[in-house]
């Protein structure tokens, strides 16, 4: 994902920042906080990096494929602009941007806003001015006004061998609830209808904190203790009145409590659990966290108590030494989970990840041939699940309107990474607005359908 900022609307001659920001949902989110305090300074954006004053790029370290959009970026910011400070993912080793890119003016790692904002201020000081000052009390939202990510820890606890995001981001540091739920509240008021919760690992919420309660003050005017815990914290966003969506679950017993408030229409029917594999010896190899769960059976408890439910994941395919038998254990897996959107990704072997001193590596050909695979019947089961709403009522909300057709999402479909809505209307749709529709026909990946209620 790679986002050029929206420029501001404001002129004059106040310093202009163009800004990259590339990676995860959770980056953005980054770029948001850097952009909200660049704006609060009285900073403008630039939509081009010719003619700015600076250049900033949230970089991406993820995969090694990341790696090199991010150097890409921050090469074509020096070609166009020539000062350029990095941040973000990659900054945690800096060596591998100055090897590429000595002139970039500064590197910062993940989450340093404060260090990225005093290289700002260095490079282009900033101009005070109390009108420009201002900026909405929701903060500056790179995603459209009516859905906002809700980030609500940093880092991870967890030591997946694939993985380097705990040594990118450090271990998991929640953030109090009340302090969630305050953001929450704001944005809520400045028109937010769907608040996406992410974090690494967003089932493991509050555990460093020891699920401390803090205060928090409800809409009712009524102060009361939340514990930093993720049932808690998705019942008090529930109360919110917005679309409460929820990424990277895993499949811990404490999750079936959620499923709960999901049945009972407090938060979407919706769990984005990036299960990786099935087979429990590859499992085990990958150190995932919940590995011994009997996942299956959880699944199908989760679909009983909540059969609206929608479940996304992705899934890894030639993890280092992954037998025959255990790619199998994998596709079966997915025949009797009956999961609605999935992702699958080949191995990679990212540079630092343990997993890669695991040996046997998969050759490339055999990643390939399982990878297809693992398509085939993915898609056979996810076109199944999808027809399954052919003739259903659904709420869709609108995020871009046509001259005929306004696309939307219904509570089943994440920005970004799952399928849309195609909605036909009598009256125009707005985005933003929350429509019941009427489907009527299904392809591959998306429904479409006729707006029948407003
Ligand atoms: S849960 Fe595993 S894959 Fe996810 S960030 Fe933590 S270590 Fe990485």
């Amino acid at each position: 994902m790679a986002d050029h900022l929206a420029a501001a609307e404001l002129s004059g001659s106040a310093p202009r920042i163009s800004f990259v920001s590339l990676g995860c949902p959770k980056a953005l989110v980054d770029s948001e906080r850097i952009v909200t305090r660049l704006r609060a300074e009285g900073y403008e954006l630039s939509r081009q990096h010719e003619g700015a004053d600076l250049v900033i790029v949230n970089t991406c370290g993820f995969l090694d494929s990341a790696k090199a959009e991010s150097l890409a970026a921050i090469g074509d910011a020096l070609k166009e602009n020539g000062k350029v400070i990095v941040t973000g993912c990659m900054g945690a080793e800096p060596e591998q941007i100055r090897d590429v890119h000595p002139g970039v003016l500064a590197v910062t790692g993940p989450q340093q806003y404060e260090s990225v904002l005093e290289a700002v201020h260095s490079a282009v000081p900033p101009k005070h001015d109390p009108f420009l000052d201002l900026v909405p009390p929701q903060g500056v939202k790179l995603t459209p006004r009516h859905y906002a990510y809700l980030k609500i820890s940093e880092g991870c606890s967890n030591r997946c061998t694939f993985c380097i995001i705990p040594k990118l981001r450090g271990d998991l540091v929640s953030r109090p609830a009340s302090d969630v739920l305050r953001e929450a509240e704001r944005l809520v008021a400045a028109g937010v209808k769907e608040l996406l919760v992410i974090s690494q690992d967003t089932s493991a919420y509050g555990v460093d904190l020891k699920y401390a309660s803090s205060p928090w003050k409800s809409r009712d005017g009524e102060t009361r203790e939340v514990r930093a815990r993720f049932l808690d914290l998705a019942r008090e966003l529930g109360s919110l009145g917005a679309w409460v969506r929820m990424h990277y679950v895993y499949p811990y017993p404490h999750v079936d409590e959620v499923i709960a408030l999901m049945a009972d229409g407090v938060i979407l029917p919706y769990l984005d659990i990036p299960f990786q594999h099935a087979s429990p010896t590859v499992l085990k190899r990958m150190k995932r966290p919940a590995a011994q769960e009997k996942t299956l059976a959880r699944v199908k408890a989760w679909r009983e108590a909540c059969p609206d439910l929608t479940l996304r994941s992705t899934f890894i395919v030639g993890f280092p030494g992954e037998t025959e038998a255990e790619f199998q254990e994998l596709i079966d897996f997915l025949d009797e989970a009956e999961l609605d959107r999935v992702g699958c990704f080949k191995y990679e072997p990212v540079a630092g990840a343990p997993a890669n001193d695991l040996g046997l590596a998969v050759p490339d050909e055999v990643k390939q041939e399982r990878w297809d695979r693992f398509m085939a019947t993915q898609q056979k089961v996810s076109a199944r699940r999808l027809r399954r709403k052919v003739g259903t009522r659904q709420q869709v909300i609108i995020d871009s309107v046509g001259p005929t057709v306004a696309i939307g999402r219904s509570k089943a479909d994440a920005p970004e990474i799952d399928g849309v809505v195609h909605v036909a209307s009598r009256r125009p749709l707005r985005v933003g607005e929350i429509a019941t529709v009427k489907i009527e026909r299904a392809d591959a990946y998306d429904l479409h359908g006729t707006a029948v209620g407003f």
